[in-house]
């Protein structure tokens, strides 16, 4: 799907619409010295393997979105709402 580089929205920081740019944010390499990283570590470490269950039936095809809009005046992002499912994601110009 197309969707505009630049939209006008609610800004939660200015408390007015003003002009936002879309960002998609990248997955990064986690810190390996977040509290969630180490007890993952320390819980790998030992006997008995993954923390968290297998996920139960089929996977889904595609992830959710994870977008950003960050507002041209005071210079913050926030999130709107859960991200959608999209197999293409291209930010275009509008
Ligand atoms: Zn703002």
């Amino acid at each position: 799907m197309k969707f505009p580089k630049q939209i006008r929205t609610y800004c939660p920081y200015c408390k007015k619409h003003t002009v936002h740019k879309v960002e998609k944010v990248k997955k990064r390499p986690r810190s390996e010295l977040k509290q969630g990283q180490r007890r993952f570590r320390r819980i790998m470490k030992g006997y008995r393997g993954f923390p968290r269950p297998k996920p139960e039936g089929r996977e889904k095809p595609v992830r959710k979105l994870d977008l950003r809009y960050r507002c041209t005046e005071c210079g913050k992002a926030h999130i709107k709402g859960e991200g959608f499912r999209v197999k293409k994601f291209e930010l275009v110009e509008v």
